[in-house]
């Protein structure tokens, strides 16, 4: 018998499961590591900024989640694991034309105001000349100007998930692969099944990301949890290091990142085709022409790899995160959408404060799941 399972091992699983192993509650995390698990395939791009295309509502996760960043990796320090590709390397917001760079000073200004009342963790910002950008990501092509933020982050999703689920393992979680039902008795949720094997649990996680939409057929729920797939091209460019270079953004929806030693990342498609895992060729054409129309130096990069991933996303475009409605013992936390990496850890150890029964230090109703599920 187990305090708590888990169902689903990305960031979001893999930081609740750890939150309450910490805490000392007996917790067992069940991952059936899908293809297309989108923390697998997610670019990784930690800014408040990054955010403002999302719902208001987003904005006060969005900054306490930047915040949060900093106690976690100390926490994981303690706990021996060091690796988790997160680093402060500054986010650019480019203008390629005249029209873009009309947009950057109210975008400044608004970085500014962010800062001024709460959100530090931006860092400084500043106009930049196209000079001035060229060294700090020299593949760019001559952009017209562009807006710098000292505190835009990076973050490798695998990195993270191993070192949170690795970490939670040595506050005595057990990880297990399989893939879970709810297993439903009188009414109540009494754990899950694998299989043939029943495991008991005082409270169940739905953090099954796109897929948790599934898991709660049975109890006559909808989960309006939904794939929004992305495909993400890793390029290598072989002798530069190109591990201190900022995260590019403002070009359309795309971005560049990059990462020890020399990987350049370009994302990434949106696209709702469902559970449809396949690499197509207008998803790496429209990747590959948008990177290369604003970064014509990385040409000559090798294309190592197209990542799939499927982003939960909800129809409001907010999280689900809480306790469901009518079933005191069954909480999800799932919908991060395109801000899964950066929002998901911090959500994690929300929902693992709720389930032990502590008030989290965030208001969370714009979240909560009876704005789609009604009691049971
Ligand atoms: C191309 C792309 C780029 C992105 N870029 C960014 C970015 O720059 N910044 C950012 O913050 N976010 C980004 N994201 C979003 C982020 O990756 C996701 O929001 C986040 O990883 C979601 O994490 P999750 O744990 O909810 O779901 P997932 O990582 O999808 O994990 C869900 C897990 O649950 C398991 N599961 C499901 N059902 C069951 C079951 N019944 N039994 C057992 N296991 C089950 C699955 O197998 C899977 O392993 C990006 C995503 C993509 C795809």
């Amino acid at each position: 018998m187990s305090d708590v399972i888990v169902i689903g091992g990305g960031v979001v699983g893999a930081s609740a499961a750890y939150h309450l192993a910490r805490e000392g509650a007996s917790v067992t995390l069940i991952d059936r590591a899908d293809q297309g698990q989108a923390t697998a395939a997610g670019a990784g791009i930690c800014s408040p900024s990054n955010v403002l295309a999302a719902p208001a509502a987003y904005y006060p996760l969005a900054v306490r989640s930047g915040h949060y960043y900093e106690e976690l990796l100390a926490h994981l320090a303690e706990d021996g694991e060091q690796t988790t590709g997160y680093d402060v390397t500054g986010i650019l917001r480019i203008a390629c034309d005249e029209e873009e760079a009309s947009r950057l000073p109210d975008f400044l200004r608004y970085q500014r105001e962010a800062h001024a009342q709460g959100a530090s963790h931006i860092g400084d910002t500043t106009m930049l000349e196209a000079g001035e950008v060229a060294s700090l990501f020299p593949p760019l092509a001559p952009v017209h100007s562009a807006v710098y933020s000292s505190g835009g982050a990076r973050v490798d999703g695998r990195l993270l998930r191993d070192a949170l689920c690795r970490a939670a393992e040595r506050h005595g979680a057990r990880i297990a692969r399989a893939s879970a039902t709810l297993d439903v008795q009188g009414g109540r949720v009494s754990g899950v099944l694998t299989g043939a094997e029943r495991v008991r649990a005082e409270a169940v996680l739905l953090a099954g990301g796109a897929w948790s939409a599934g898991l709660t057929d049975h109890l006559g729920i909808a989960l309006p949890l939904f794939a929004r797939r992305g495909q993400i091209a890793h390029l290598s460019l072989p002798d530069t290091d190109t591990s201190r270079w900022p995260v590019v953004t403002g070009f359309h929806s795309h971005y560049l990142l990059s990462f020890p030693q020399n990987r350049v990342v370009a994302g990434a498609t949106r696209e709702e085709v469902g559970f449809d895992y396949r690499t197509t060729a207008a998803g790496v054409h429209e990747v590959l022409s948008e990177a290369l129309r604003v970064a014509p130096g990385l040409a000559g990069a090798t294309l190592d790899d197209v990542r799939i991933g499927m982003r939960p996303a909800t129809p409001d475009n907010l999280p689900l995160l809480g306790a469901l409605p009518g079933l005191s013992n069954i909480f999800i936390a799932a919908g991060h959408g395109a801000y899964g990496l950066q929002l998901g850890p911090y959500s994690g150890a929300l929902v693992a404060d709720m389930i032990r029964g502590i008030t989290p230090p965030l208001d969370l109703s714009p979240y909560a799941p009876e704005r789609f599920v009604s009691s049971v």
